[in-house]
């Protein structure tokens, strides 16, 4: 496995539709690797294809982290979401992409979503609360859509300090 160069703006991948997944093959899963890989690396709870450079419609999310539960990675290829909830709610997000900047942002509360695995086999999953949250941000990145764009506030870093401390 291997690191990859994360994308961050400006750059027009970020900007632009992903490309399906048609081949299921080596190819897709050493590069799902590679961004677990930088995914973890980076310390994001989400990541996709087009943020290290490759416009086709595959994610990796990290699923359960802010519950008792185990985490669980889960990998999302040519995901759609084909219902959302009609509640919603407001969190913080940021964005391995845009680093350093965060931002409160608006999502469903719950959503289902339509996807295939590395293999091609389709599933269908539902997600609640901050699961659904990365969820719809990293299917956003495949539609060219940045969290920035959503957002109802932006934080400075000195905002950011205030509400969370200074790091050290
Ligand atoms: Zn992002």
């Amino acid at each position: 496995m291997a690191i990859l160069n994360v994308v961050t703006e400006p750059a027009d991948i970020l900007l632009a539709e992903a490309k399906p997944v048609t081949k299921f093959d080596a190819k897709l899963h050493k590069l799902l690797d590679d961004m677990y890989e930088t995914m973890v690396e980076s310390e994001g709870v989400g990541i996709a294809a087009p943020q290290v450079n490759q416009s086709l419609q595959a994610v990796i999310v990290l699923m359960n982290i802010d519950s008792e539960e185990e985490e669980e990675i889960l990998e999302l290829i040519n995901p759609e979401i084909v219902q959302y909830s009609t509640d919603t709610n407001v969190d913080l997000e940021g964005c391995l992409s845009i680093p350093e900047q965060f931002g409160d942002v608006e999502r469903a509360n719950g959503v289902r979503v339509e996807f295939e695995d590395r293999f091609g086999k389709t599933y269908k999953l539902e997600a609640i609360g901050y699961d659904a949250r990365v969820i719809q941000h990293e299917i956003d990145h495949l539609h060219g859509v940045l969290f920035t764009t959503k957002a109802s506030k932006m934080y400075t870093p000195e905002e950011m300090a205030d509400m969370f401390g200074e790091e050290e």
